[in-house]
Order: structure tokens, then sequence, then C-alpha cells
């Protein structure tokens, strides 16, 4: 099984990320030049913009150095997608829909939550007796699957589970958007070594922002962030995991 640590203190919001994930998956590049501002059914990945004041400590002065404490006004970037959560709702609502054995939203080898298109029936997928429309969108905390208006399916994030195990020069693949990120902000690999990263990052950043935590939730959430302040200073409610 697979994890994403996405590191914010590392983003510099290139983008290459998002355009990585629509060469991978033959999406369309955005329409016009408006910054977008949520996910869409073309749009897996999308880095978001805020401005908030964060505590730093650094070092100042020169015999010998002394640590100080300052809130700093800092543009913050948050790399939103699916969470591929354990127990995934989108999942467990689409089974209701379409019944046991004949979901259209399947969880992969790698963990990945995946939507299998030619299952997809959007126009008929409904939970009796309460005529739940898009349930799977309905229960999911995040609305995340997005209706593709063209091809008529649910679309979202797949966690490049056609990458994952394949052998690409000599080392193992991972997602389009870790590869393309030229900072290291993404890191994807096992439950045991995401987990292990998300340890060690945290400590190191925390020298730089005491106040610095881990966004997602543990054993619930197959993406993790490592925000540099409190959830609020990115527009996020606290809970940004899968329950
Ligand atoms: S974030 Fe939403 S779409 Fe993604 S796995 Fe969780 S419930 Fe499903
Ligand atoms: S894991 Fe793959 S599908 Fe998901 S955001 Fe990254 S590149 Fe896109
Ligand atoms: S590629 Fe990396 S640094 Fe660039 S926007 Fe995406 S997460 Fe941030």
């Amino acid at each position: 099984m697979y994890m994403m640590l996405v590191d914010t203190s590392r983003c510099i919001s290139c983008r290459a990320c998002q355009v990585a994930c629509k060469m991978w998956h033959a999406l369309p590049p955005e329409e016009n030049d408006e910054p977008r501002t949520d996910l869409t059914s073309t749009t897996f990945t999308l880095v978001k913009e805020t401005e908030g004041e964060v505590k730093r400590k650094l070092k100042k002065g020169t015999l010998p150095p002394v640590s100080v404490e300052e809130n700093k006004m800092m543009r913050l970037f948050f790399k939103d997608q699916c969470r591929h959560c354990v127990a995934a709702r989108c999942r467990l609502a689409c089974r209701d829909a379409l019944g046991k054995g004949n979901e259209a939203i399947v969880r992969e080898r790698t963990g990945a939550i995946v939507i299998d298109k030619t299952k997809c029936v959007p126009a008929t997928c409904v939970i009796k007796p309460w005529g739940t429309k898009y349930p799977c969108v309905e229960r999911c905390p995040y609305h995340l699957p997005r209706l593709d208006p063209v091809s008529n399916v649910m679309r979202k994030c797949d966690f490049c589970y056609d990458r994952i195990g394949e052998i690409k020069d000599g080392s193992p693949r991972t997602t389009a958007c870790a590869d393309a990120c030229p900072t290291g902000a993404i890191f994807f690999g096992t439950v045991n070594k995401v987990t292990a990263e998300a340890k060690a990052r945290l400590i190191k950043v925390r020298k730089r922002y005491p106040d610095a935590r881990l966004g997602g939730y543990v054993n619930s959430t197959r993406v993790r962030w490592i925000l540099v302040g409190a959830h609020a200073l990115y527009g996020l409610p606290t809970n940004i995991g899968g329950k």
C-alpha cells in the first residue's frame, strides 16, 4: 500500500505537478488565464494559494547567533486532490447505489481509490429510497469526484496507479506529480516509508516553523500534508483528512 506526503514548506507554486498530471492523463489544459480555484473533472490536482501570518524561528546576530521568533506574512501553497481515504465514502456510496460487486469505484492494489469508467453511470445512479443523486459526490467530504460532461463519467485523481510498480531508468516509478516536483515537496512511497519521512520532515520543518503540523489523518487518508501553521492559515477546515 502506498501514500503521498505533500510538504507545503517546500512548495514554490511552480505548478509542475498540475501540468504533469494533465500530461499523464491526457487532460486538456486550462482554457483561459484565470487562475482556477477548485478541482474539476479535468483538473485532478490544484495548488491553492493563500496568504497568512506564520510564526518563524530564525537565527540573528553573530556573536553567538541567537534564536528569535517572529510572525511573518507569507504566501502559502496547498496542493489539493483526492485523499484516497482508507474507508472511502465515495466507494461505499457507489456500492450502496449499484450493489455489492457492481460498484464503479474500487480500491486498486496500491491503495488508490479508482473510478472504473466502464461501470460509472451517473445519469441513473441513485440511492433508493432517499433518491440521492451522485451519491459518491454527496458522501465525499470534499465533493471530489467531478462529473465530466463530455464522457458523462465521474473523474478524479487516480494516484497514478497505472505507473506504480513499473521500473523506469532503473528506479521504481512514482506518480506523475511527485516525479515532476522540482523541490521534493511531493513524496510518494509505501506507507512505512511515507510515515517515516513525514516524521523526520516534521521535526526539521518545526525548527523553522514551530507551529508546523501534519494535515490528514493517521490510518484514514493516504495523502498527508506538512503545514507550516494552523489549518486556518490555508483557508482549510481542521478536517482535511478523510473522515
Ligand atoms: S477524498 Fe472523496 S473521492 Fe477521494 S477517496 Fe475520499 S471519499 Fe473518495
Ligand atoms: S497522483 Fe497522479 S492523478 Fe493524482 S494528482 Fe498526482 S499526477 Fe495527478
Ligand atoms: S511541483 Fe512541487 S513545488 Fe511545484 S507547485 Fe507542485 S508541489 Fe509545489
